[in-house]
């Protein structure tokens, strides 16, 4: 980030005014294995070289805020600290292989951390590039040493909100201050001619002093922290590896507490991808993931510089624990910056429909100190967001391409959560809709909506090439129902779905390339064509004779009859076009989605019963011999009972069509009465 940049740049810059010794007395000591003589000591005179140096005001008051108010859990102290370490380190190493000369060249890069619990301190001792003794000065706590005012002045200007200024900087070093009333740091300088260790030790008040000698004798940086009373529990080795585990898994040299190595995982995300091979991405998902112990069905490791520096890898499990409405899986994408933990799961990084990927998402361009309350960091959070799912999205579309067997096996698992992101994720709604596969009338194979857009012959502006869907039990269903003859007989494919929840899906997607996507019930073209062309489906079906059709007038008499006969349960009846074997449909297909998906909740939730339908709107085929037959009836005697039963049963078939009927036991003693009458009239 520009702002870190520029600090560091500040950092090189002359330093505060120096003024003479006037070393005050200090409850702090240092290892026991120091050298007396070469030591800083809490109450002894300083030795000669030492030096007093004093804040300015405003870093002072800033260093305070980030050392009582920057976390809210004062462990990420170790987490901060290590990561000075570990960058140290990297530099010391960058050094080498660009065949620098170093001093103590062979040393093993590594972290140590130990404690002397007699003496109440915690030592971080690195193997790293070190601090010469001006960078001990320049380095370390100089946040607000130029545009120092301006920070000061937002800072104070904002209250409480000045650790949000802080945290874009970069202060690690001061979170000593969450758990330590002291801190020295010795360090020597991997420049060999840098000369001897300096050290350099403050108790957070308005100086620090600066002294030659200390007890690093070695390469590298040593960071003593005098605990103070209430952090005892970071004597406890036990509770160092915790922590250390916790954050600094990942970081990429060892790291002792207590001379046992804490730390171990390589951190897969940041290597090559083309240096991993599946068998290690497969061994980081079990070691990193909790009940991760299957093999994943997917991974994607990719790299991003712009707008950001990311480097993430993500893993689709074999399966997921939401099937059958067991428990709700819990976000699972990790946000590190440089190998260091951040915050595990970071919702931040991946919408909800994402929740049965796991991962880590590292940025460079992030501060540890990141935190969603501040609004700079929530855009850099939704920057980061935009990143990982649109490579995942590219990627899934890609495996979609590649490995289509693979791809719908995938899909098999996980199209709910594609499903609920098609419905919710508003702006990705698009990229979604193209990973999305139904059944089609045209194909025994699962289809995408750009699949079925490839094979309309049209374009968008004409009406018959629109994106149909049906919604029905089962295939067999889809291929007998009335709404479909339309589209058997004028070889139109229609997209079949078979739950709630596609068919929710379907009327929230609305359009899929700006072509409107549109129920079946809803179309509007005529049955006709290869009507009376046998297909494998129409086998057996019973074709209206085509001979006689109800006229205008007839049409008209038995619209009124019925709106009357079945007053209460019916709107509107008219002739359609749109059926050859049945002989009648509900016009309203809105209300029927919107029913199946009102069903669907009540029973899960409330389970309390269904108000009861409203009128329907009913649409006649004109040529069917039933139609003809209770036209007829009814035109002879009005109250025919065999009539008056028909006509409620023409409804509810169409109401059972439509997949509307709450309970169809509704419909049996009406049925055994027409099998009474349909039999008495045959025995006459
Ligand atoms: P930052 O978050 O920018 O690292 P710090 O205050 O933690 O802020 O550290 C400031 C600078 O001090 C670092 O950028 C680095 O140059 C130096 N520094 C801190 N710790 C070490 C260390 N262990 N070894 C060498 N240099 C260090």
């Amino acid at each position: 980030m520009a702002l870190r940049v520029a600090l560091r740049a500040v950092r090189a810059a002359p330093r505060l005014a120096r003024r003479p010794s006037l070393y005050a007395a200090r409850a702090f000591s240092t290892s026991e294995a120091a050298p007396a003589a070469e030591t800083p000591k809490p109450d002894a005179p300083p030795p000669p070289s030492t030096q007093e140096h004093t804040f300015q005001a405003e870093t002072r008051s800033l260093l305070n805020i980030v050392s009582n108010a920057l976390y809210t859990e004062r462990e990420v102290f170790l987490r901060e600290l290590l990561s000075n370490a570990s960058d140290a380190l990297e530099k010391c190493r960058l050094r080498r292989v660009s065949n620098e000369p170093t001093a103590d060249g062979d040393d093993e890069l590594h972290i140590a951390v130990t404690v002397d619990k007699e003496r109440k301190t915690l030592t971080i001792e690195d193997s790293g590039i070190g601090m010469t003794a001006s960078e001990l000065g320049t380095n370390l706590g100089t946040i607000a040493l130029s545009g120092s005012k301006k920070f000061a002045a937002e800072a104070s200007k904002k209250g409480d909100d000045a650790s949000s200024i802080i945290g874009q900087f970069g202060v690690g070093f001061y979170s000593a201050f969450m758990v330590g009333d002291a801190v020295t740091v010795e360090s020597r300088s991997a420049d060999p001619g840098a000369g001897p260790a300096y050290w350099r030790s403050e108790d957070g008040a308005e100086t620090y002093d600066l002294g030659d000698g200390g007890s690093k004798a070695t390469r590298g940086s040593k960071i003593t922290i005098q605990l103070k009373d209430d952090a005892a529990e970071y004597l406890e080795v036990h509770r160092l590896k915790e922590v250390v585990q916790k954050y600094s898994n990942f970081v990429a040299f060892p790291i002792t507490v207590d001379g046992e190595t804490a730390n171990g995982v390589g951190a897969v995300w940041a290597a090559d991808p083309r240096e991993v091979s599946d068998d290690q991405y497969a061994e980081f998902y079990r070691h990193t993931f909790k009940g991760a112990w299957d093999t994943p069905f997917f991974h994607h490791h990719f790299r991003a510089e712009a707008p950001l520096d990311v480097k993430c890898v993500l893993y689709v499990p074999s399966f997921h624990a939401e099937k059958g409405g067991m428990a709700r899986l819990e976000p699972s994408v990790a946000l590190y910056s440089r190998k260091v933990l951040i915050e595990d799961p970071c919702e931040a990084v991946a919408p909800d429909w994402m929740r049965f990927v796991k991962g880590v998402v590292d940025s460079e361009d992030l501060p540890l100190s990141i935190s969603r309350e501040k609004s700079q960091d929530r855009r850099l959070l939704d920057k980061l967001q935009d990143v990982v799912v649109r490579k995942f999205l590219r990627f899934l579309l890609d495996k979609a391409k590649q490995d289509r067997a693979k791809y719908l096996e995938f899909y098999a698992e996980y199209s709910t959560f594609l499903k609920e992101g098609a419905c919710h994720d508003h702006g990705r709604r698009a990229d979604l809709a193209k990973l999305l596969y139904f059944d089609t009338s045209s194909s025994a194979e699962l289809t995408s909506l750009d699949e079925y857009v490839g094979r309309l012959p049209g374009d968008a502006k004409d009406d018959d090439d629109k994106i149909y869907y049906l919604h029905a039990p089962t295939r067999e269903l889809a291929l007998a129902s009335p709404y479909y003859e339309a589209f058997k007989d004028s070889k139109r494919e229609c997209l079949f779905v078979y739950n709630a929840i596609d068919d929710f899906v379907m009327s929230n997607l609305g359009t899929h390339n700006g072509r409107p996507i549109v129920a079946a019930e809803r179309a509007t073209f005529a049955a006709g064509g290869a009507a009376e062309e046998k297909t494998e489906e129409s086998d057996g079906d019973e074709k209206a004779p085509a001979s006689r059709k109800l006229d205008d007038a007839e049409a008209a008499f038995l619209a009124q009859w019925m709106v009357r006969t079945l007053d209460d349960r019916l709107e509107s009846v008219v002739p359609t076009d749109r059926l050859s074997s049945s002989p009648a449909v509900l016009a309203d297909a809105e209300s029927g989605a919107m029913r199946r998906m009102m069903a669907l909740v009540a029973q899960q939730s409330t389970g309390e019963a269904l108000p009861p339908l409203p009128k329907q709107k009913l649409e006649v085929n004109p040529k069917h011999p039933v139609v003809l037959a209770l036209h007829d009836a009814a035109k002879r005697s009005s109250d025919d009972a065999t009539a008056l039963h028909a006509a409620h049963q023409l409804l509810d078939t169409a109401i059972v069509a439509a997949g509307l009927m709450d309970d169809a036991r509704t419909m049996i003693p009406r049925l055994n009465k027409l099998l009474e009458l349909a039999l008495l009239k045959q025995d006459k």
